[in-house]
Protein backbone atom coordinates (compact mmCIF):
# COMPACT_ATOMS: atom_id res chain seq x y z
CA UNK A 1 0.00 0.00 0.00
CA UNK A 2 1.61 3.20 -0.93
CA UNK A 3 1.46 6.02 1.37
CA UNK A 4 2.26 8.82 -1.34
CA UNK A 5 0.18 11.94 -0.66
CA UNK A 6 -3.55 11.36 -2.91
CA UNK A 7 -5.16 15.11 -1.03
CA UNK A 8 -2.60 17.16 1.05
CA UNK A 9 -4.24 19.97 3.29
CA UNK A 10 -0.97 22.45 3.55
CA UNK A 11 -1.92 24.45 6.67
CA UNK A 12 -5.25 25.16 6.32
CA UNK A 13 -7.28 27.85 8.58
CA UNK A 14 -11.61 27.99 8.39
CA UNK A 15 -11.99 31.60 10.29
CA UNK A 16 -15.36 32.58 10.94
CA UNK A 17 -16.87 35.91 12.30
CA UNK A 18 -19.13 35.22 14.88
CA UNK A 19 -22.58 37.55 15.56
CA UNK A 20 -22.16 40.38 17.58
CA UNK A 21 -23.46 40.36 21.29
CA UNK A 22 -25.73 43.52 22.08
CA UNK A 23 -22.77 44.99 24.43
CA UNK A 24 -20.49 44.48 20.78
CA UNK A 25 -23.10 46.22 19.17
CA UNK A 26 -23.91 49.06 20.98
CA UNK A 27 -20.10 50.02 21.61
CA UNK A 28 -19.83 49.80 17.83
CA UNK A 29 -17.09 47.05 18.99
CA UNK A 30 -15.97 44.52 16.56
CA UNK A 31 -16.95 40.71 16.86
CA UNK A 32 -15.07 37.44 17.65
CA UNK A 33 -13.46 35.48 15.35
CA UNK A 34 -14.00 31.59 15.25
CA UNK A 35 -10.94 29.98 14.63
CA UNK A 36 -12.39 26.20 14.39
CA UNK A 37 -9.67 25.18 12.19
CA UNK A 38 -6.17 26.88 12.53
CA UNK A 39 -3.24 26.00 10.59
CA UNK A 40 -3.80 21.98 9.66
CA UNK A 41 -1.48 20.24 7.81
CA UNK A 42 -2.40 16.84 6.64
CA UNK A 43 -1.90 14.05 4.08
CA UNK A 44 -3.39 11.04 3.20
CA UNK A 45 -2.11 8.49 0.51
CA UNK A 46 -3.88 5.83 -1.84
CA UNK A 47 -5.78 3.43 0.15
CA UNK A 48 -4.71 4.58 3.98
CA UNK A 49 -6.92 5.10 6.61
CA UNK A 50 -6.14 8.60 8.54
CA UNK A 51 -7.89 8.71 11.65
CA UNK A 52 -8.62 12.09 13.07
CA UNK A 53 -9.09 12.30 16.76
CA UNK A 54 -10.35 15.13 19.22
CA UNK A 55 -13.15 16.06 21.68
CA UNK A 56 -16.13 17.80 20.56
CA UNK A 57 -15.27 21.39 19.45
CA UNK A 58 -11.54 20.24 18.38
CA UNK A 59 -12.42 21.34 14.71
CA UNK A 60 -12.04 17.94 13.23
CA UNK A 61 -15.28 17.70 11.85
CA UNK A 62 -14.66 21.53 10.09
CA UNK A 63 -10.91 20.00 8.84
CA UNK A 64 -13.13 17.20 7.01
CA UNK A 65 -15.81 19.16 5.53
CA UNK A 66 -12.32 21.55 3.85
CA UNK A 67 -11.07 18.58 2.71
CA UNK A 68 -14.31 17.87 0.24
CA UNK A 69 -14.67 21.31 0.03
CA UNK A 70 -17.53 21.58 1.73
CA UNK A 71 -15.97 24.12 4.26
CA UNK A 72 -14.68 27.50 2.17
CA UNK A 73 -10.77 27.68 3.64
CA UNK A 74 -9.69 31.25 4.82
CA UNK A 75 -5.72 30.34 4.52
CA UNK A 76 -3.53 27.56 2.85
CA UNK A 77 -4.10 25.34 0.32
CA UNK A 78 -5.74 21.46 -0.74
CA UNK A 79 -3.80 19.49 -3.01
CA UNK A 80 -5.43 16.54 -5.01
CA UNK A 81 -2.66 14.07 -6.68
CA UNK A 82 0.04 17.28 -6.91
CA UNK A 83 -2.43 19.96 -8.11
CA UNK A 84 -3.77 22.45 -6.28
CA UNK A 85 -8.09 22.33 -6.04
CA UNK A 86 -8.27 24.93 -3.43
CA UNK A 87 -10.14 27.34 -5.62
CA UNK A 88 -12.02 25.24 -8.24
CA UNK A 89 -15.43 26.18 -9.21
CA UNK A 90 -18.22 25.06 -11.49
CA UNK A 91 -17.66 22.45 -13.48
CA UNK A 92 -14.10 21.73 -12.49
CA UNK A 93 -15.45 21.13 -8.68
CA UNK A 94 -17.74 19.11 -9.74
CA UNK A 95 -15.47 16.63 -11.19
CA UNK A 96 -12.96 16.63 -8.18
CA UNK A 97 -16.03 15.76 -6.17
CA UNK A 98 -16.02 12.46 -8.37
CA UNK A 99 -13.03 11.67 -6.78
CA UNK A 100 -13.34 12.95 -3.01
CA UNK A 101 -16.65 12.22 -1.29
CA UNK A 102 -18.12 11.90 2.38
CA UNK A 103 -20.20 10.29 4.76
CA UNK A 104 -21.88 11.84 7.43
CA UNK A 105 -22.35 10.72 11.18
CA UNK A 106 -26.26 10.40 11.05
CA UNK A 107 -28.03 8.27 8.84
CA UNK A 108 -31.12 9.50 9.64
CA UNK A 109 -30.59 12.84 8.59
CA UNK A 110 -28.29 12.73 5.19
CA UNK A 111 -30.59 10.59 3.55
CA UNK A 112 -33.72 12.42 1.88
CA UNK A 113 -36.86 11.10 2.94
CA UNK A 114 -38.79 11.64 0.08
CA UNK A 115 -36.44 9.67 -2.04
CA UNK A 116 -36.03 6.13 -2.60
CA UNK A 117 -32.81 4.27 -2.03
CA UNK A 118 -32.41 4.28 -6.22
CA UNK A 119 -32.64 7.45 -6.47
CA UNK A 120 -30.67 8.73 -3.83
CA UNK A 121 -27.56 6.31 -4.73
CA UNK A 122 -28.21 7.51 -8.67
CA UNK A 123 -28.17 11.20 -8.10
CA UNK A 124 -24.66 11.47 -7.74
CA UNK A 125 -24.49 9.61 -10.91
CA UNK A 126 -26.99 12.15 -12.80
CA UNK A 127 -25.42 15.37 -10.86
CA UNK A 128 -22.03 14.54 -12.65
CA UNK A 129 -23.89 13.23 -15.55
CA UNK A 130 -22.43 10.23 -16.30
CA UNK A 131 -23.80 7.02 -18.34
CA UNK A 132 -26.80 6.16 -19.80
CA UNK A 133 -30.44 5.48 -17.44
CA UNK A 134 -29.82 1.68 -18.02
CA UNK A 135 -26.24 2.02 -16.93
CA UNK A 136 -26.78 4.65 -14.01
CA UNK A 137 -29.37 1.93 -12.78
CA UNK A 138 -26.30 -0.74 -12.88
CA UNK A 139 -23.62 1.15 -10.56
CA UNK A 140 -26.27 1.82 -8.45
CA UNK A 141 -27.17 -2.26 -8.26
CA UNK A 142 -23.37 -2.62 -8.15
CA UNK A 143 -22.97 0.09 -5.10
CA UNK A 144 -26.28 -1.20 -3.30
CA UNK A 145 -24.67 -4.74 -3.59
CA UNK A 146 -21.02 -3.96 -2.81
CA UNK A 147 -22.72 -2.25 0.48
CA UNK A 148 -23.85 -5.14 1.64
CA UNK A 149 -27.81 -4.52 0.70
CA UNK A 150 -28.51 -7.91 -1.93
CA UNK A 151 -29.86 -8.47 -3.64
CA UNK A 152 -30.16 -4.78 -4.30
CA UNK A 153 -33.60 -5.11 -6.38
CA UNK A 154 -35.18 -5.15 -2.67
CA UNK A 155 -34.26 -2.08 -1.85
CA UNK A 156 -34.23 0.32 -4.29
CA UNK A 157 -38.01 1.09 -4.25
CA UNK A 158 -37.78 1.56 -0.90
CA UNK A 159 -37.66 4.47 1.35
CA UNK A 160 -35.34 5.50 3.91
CA UNK A 161 -37.28 5.10 6.38
CA UNK A 162 -38.37 1.16 5.80
CA UNK A 163 -34.67 1.03 6.76
CA UNK A 164 -32.68 0.13 9.66
CA UNK A 165 -30.31 2.39 10.81
CA UNK A 166 -27.16 0.36 9.68
CA UNK A 167 -28.95 -0.58 6.40
CA UNK A 168 -28.88 3.37 5.91
CA UNK A 169 -25.89 3.92 6.56
CA UNK A 170 -25.45 1.24 4.15
CA UNK A 171 -27.43 3.31 1.73
CA UNK A 172 -25.29 6.41 2.52
CA UNK A 173 -21.75 4.36 1.74
CA UNK A 174 -23.59 3.15 -1.56
CA UNK A 175 -24.12 6.30 -2.45
CA UNK A 176 -20.75 7.81 -1.66
CA UNK A 177 -19.33 5.08 -3.34
CA UNK A 178 -20.92 4.94 -6.47
CA UNK A 179 -18.85 7.60 -7.97
CA UNK A 180 -15.59 5.49 -7.43
CA UNK A 181 -14.21 8.07 -5.45
CA UNK A 182 -9.84 7.93 -4.22
CA UNK A 183 -10.52 9.68 -0.67
CA UNK A 184 -13.03 9.47 1.68
CA UNK A 185 -14.25 11.33 4.71
CA UNK A 186 -15.83 9.19 7.21
CA UNK A 187 -17.10 11.64 9.80
CA UNK A 188 -18.12 9.70 13.06
CA UNK A 189 -19.58 7.02 10.82
CA UNK A 190 -20.92 4.45 13.24
CA UNK A 191 -21.32 6.68 16.49
CA UNK A 192 -24.97 6.97 16.00
CA UNK A 193 -26.01 3.27 15.23
CA UNK A 194 -26.28 0.23 17.73
CA UNK A 195 -23.10 -1.10 19.31
CA UNK A 196 -24.26 -5.00 17.34
CA UNK A 197 -24.03 -2.84 14.06
CA UNK A 198 -21.09 -1.35 14.11
CA UNK A 199 -18.69 -3.82 13.28
CA UNK A 200 -20.36 -4.58 9.88
CA UNK A 201 -19.82 -0.89 8.86
CA UNK A 202 -16.74 -0.62 9.99
CA UNK A 203 -15.86 -3.46 8.27
CA UNK A 204 -17.82 -2.76 5.15
CA UNK A 205 -15.65 0.31 4.83
CA UNK A 206 -12.48 -1.54 5.48
CA UNK A 207 -13.04 -4.16 2.93
CA UNK A 208 -13.69 -1.07 0.13
CA UNK A 209 -10.36 0.29 0.87
CA UNK A 210 -8.96 -3.05 0.22
CA UNK A 211 -10.90 -4.05 -3.16
CA UNK A 212 -10.97 -0.48 -4.41
CA UNK A 213 -8.05 1.10 -2.92
CA UNK A 214 -10.14 4.36 -1.15
CA UNK A 215 -8.58 6.04 0.96
CA UNK A 216 -10.36 7.56 4.41
CA UNK A 217 -10.14 10.92 6.60
CA UNK A 218 -11.75 8.66 9.34
CA UNK A 219 -13.31 11.29 12.38
CA UNK A 220 -13.57 9.94 15.65
CA UNK A 221 -13.66 11.00 19.45
CA UNK A 222 -12.69 7.49 20.03
CA UNK A 223 -8.93 6.77 19.88
CA UNK A 224 -9.45 3.11 20.71
CA UNK A 225 -11.26 2.80 17.58
CA UNK A 226 -9.05 4.45 15.80
CA UNK A 227 -5.91 2.19 16.76
CA UNK A 228 -7.98 -0.21 15.21
CA UNK A 229 -9.15 1.01 12.09
CA UNK A 230 -5.97 3.42 11.33
CA UNK A 231 -2.97 3.58 9.71
CA UNK A 232 -1.77 6.60 11.11
CA UNK A 233 -3.54 9.15 13.80
CA UNK A 234 -3.95 12.96 13.89
CA UNK A 235 -4.67 14.13 17.63
CA UNK A 236 -6.32 17.34 17.37
CA UNK A 237 -7.15 19.96 20.41
CA UNK A 238 -8.91 23.50 19.27
CA UNK A 239 -8.01 23.92 15.57
CA UNK A 240 -4.56 22.43 15.61
CA UNK A 241 -2.86 18.50 14.70
CA UNK A 242 -1.07 18.54 18.28
CA UNK A 243 0.37 15.39 17.69
CA UNK A 244 0.45 12.95 14.18
CA UNK A 245 2.17 9.38 13.63
CA UNK A 246 1.84 6.07 13.03
CA UNK A 247 -1.24 4.27 14.52
CA UNK A 248 0.68 1.87 17.17
CA UNK A 249 3.40 4.40 17.85
CA UNK A 250 0.87 7.12 19.12
CA UNK A 251 -1.22 4.80 21.16
CA UNK A 252 2.07 3.16 23.24
CA UNK A 253 3.96 6.11 23.05
CA UNK A 254 1.89 9.18 23.14
CA UNK A 255 4.61 12.74 23.31
CA UNK A 256 1.55 15.40 23.27
CA UNK A 257 0.06 15.28 27.01
CA UNK A 258 -3.25 15.58 25.76
CA UNK A 259 -2.98 12.15 23.57
CA UNK A 260 -1.31 10.84 26.62
CA UNK A 261 -4.76 11.93 28.60
CA UNK A 262 -7.21 10.18 26.10
CA UNK A 263 -4.88 7.23 26.09
CA UNK A 264 -4.99 7.09 30.19
CA UNK A 265 -8.71 6.50 30.59
CA UNK A 266 -8.43 3.71 28.06
CA UNK A 267 -7.21 -0.17 28.77
CA UNK A 268 -3.09 -0.06 28.25
CA UNK A 269 -2.29 -2.09 25.18
CA UNK A 270 0.63 -3.48 27.07
CA UNK A 271 -0.99 -5.97 29.83
CA UNK A 272 1.04 -5.67 32.68
CA UNK A 273 1.28 -1.99 31.96
CA UNK A 274 -0.66 0.20 33.58
CA UNK A 275 -1.65 3.63 32.59
CA UNK A 276 -2.01 6.25 35.43
CA UNK A 277 -5.25 7.89 34.67
CA UNK A 278 -5.10 11.67 33.70
CA UNK A 279 -8.28 13.35 34.45
CA UNK A 280 -8.78 16.63 32.38
CA UNK A 281 -10.86 19.30 33.53
CA UNK A 282 -12.62 21.70 31.90
CA UNK A 283 -14.22 21.53 28.77
CA UNK A 284 -11.86 22.76 25.29
CA UNK A 285 -12.57 26.06 25.32
CA UNK A 286 -14.29 28.52 23.05
CA UNK A 287 -12.35 28.63 19.79
CA UNK A 288 -13.08 32.41 19.57
CA UNK A 289 -10.84 32.60 22.95
CA UNK A 290 -8.16 30.53 22.11
CA UNK A 291 -5.14 30.67 24.50
CA UNK A 292 -2.24 32.18 24.54
CA UNK A 293 0.73 30.21 24.14
CA UNK A 294 0.21 26.60 23.83
CA UNK A 295 -3.25 26.78 23.80
CA UNK A 296 -3.61 23.58 26.05
CA UNK A 297 -1.86 25.41 28.68
CA UNK A 298 -4.99 25.90 31.01
CA UNK A 299 -5.89 22.29 31.14
CA UNK A 300 -2.10 20.57 30.90
CA UNK A 301 -1.37 18.81 34.23
CA UNK A 302 2.24 18.24 32.46
CA UNK A 303 3.12 21.78 32.11
CA UNK A 304 2.77 22.42 35.84
CA UNK A 305 4.76 18.91 36.97
CA UNK A 306 7.22 19.73 34.96
CA UNK A 307 7.57 23.12 35.48
CA UNK A 308 7.47 25.14 32.23
CA UNK A 309 4.27 26.07 32.96
CA UNK A 310 5.82 30.05 32.47
CA UNK A 311 7.39 29.13 28.78
CA UNK A 312 3.75 26.98 27.81
CA UNK A 313 1.91 30.11 28.40
CA UNK A 314 4.12 32.45 26.39
CA UNK A 315 4.99 30.37 23.37
CA UNK A 316 3.32 28.38 21.17
CA UNK A 317 5.28 25.27 19.97
CA UNK A 318 6.17 24.00 16.82
CA UNK A 319 5.44 20.57 15.61
CA UNK A 320 8.70 18.58 16.71
CA UNK A 321 9.67 15.43 14.97
CA UNK A 322 9.48 13.13 17.42
CA UNK A 323 10.39 9.71 14.87
CA UNK A 324 9.81 8.39 11.42
CA UNK A 325 6.73 10.12 9.82
CA UNK A 326 5.45 11.64 13.39
CA UNK A 327 5.30 14.78 15.66
CA UNK A 328 3.88 16.39 18.65
CA UNK A 329 3.63 19.95 19.76
CA UNK A 330 4.79 20.46 22.91
CA UNK A 331 7.89 21.60 24.52
CA UNK A 332 8.21 18.53 26.10
CA UNK A 333 8.88 17.20 22.48
CA UNK A 334 11.77 19.63 21.95
CA UNK A 335 14.59 18.07 20.84
CA UNK A 336 17.55 18.36 23.78
CA UNK A 337 15.14 19.59 26.35
CA UNK A 338 16.27 18.04 29.80
CA UNK A 339 12.45 16.45 30.28
CA UNK A 340 11.64 15.31 26.27
CA UNK A 341 9.89 12.62 26.16
CA UNK A 342 7.76 13.24 29.54
CA UNK A 343 4.14 13.47 28.21
CA UNK A 344 3.20 9.97 29.89
CA UNK A 345 3.51 10.07 32.99
CA UNK A 346 5.65 7.41 34.52
CA UNK A 347 3.61 3.82 34.52
CA UNK A 348 2.82 1.43 37.19
CA UNK A 349 1.39 4.22 40.02
CA UNK A 350 -1.42 5.05 41.01
CA UNK A 351 -1.08 8.80 39.84
CA UNK A 352 -4.16 10.73 39.64
CA UNK A 353 -2.79 13.27 38.09
CA UNK A 354 -5.02 16.41 37.83
CA UNK A 355 -4.57 20.33 36.90
CA UNK A 356 -4.19 22.34 40.14
FE1 LIG B 1 1.47 21.11 28.02
FE2 LIG B 1 3.33 22.94 27.66
FE3 LIG B 1 3.31 20.77 26.14
FE4 LIG B 1 1.45 22.64 25.84
S1 LIG B 1 3.65 22.86 25.45
S2 LIG B 1 1.10 20.48 25.91
S3 LIG B 1 1.13 23.30 27.95
S4 LIG B 1 3.66 20.84 28.35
Amino acid sequence: MTTEPMIELRDISVHFGTRPTLGQFLRSAPAGIVRAVDGVSLAIGAGEVVALVGESGSGKTTTGRALVGLSPITAGSIHFRGQDVTHLRGAAMRRHRRDVQIIFQDPYESLDPKQTIGEIVSEPLEVQKLGTPEERRERVVRSLESAGLRPAQNFLGRFPHELSGGQRQRVAIAAAMVLEPQIVVADEPVSMLDVSIRAGILRLMLDLRESRGVGYLFITHDLSLAWVISDRIAVMYLGRIVESGPAEEIVRHPRHPYTAALLSVLPSPDPGRRRPRTILTGETPDPSRIPSGCRFHPRCPAARKYGILERCMAAEPPAFPTGPGSSAACWLAEPGSDVNGRAEPDAGGDDHVEPQ
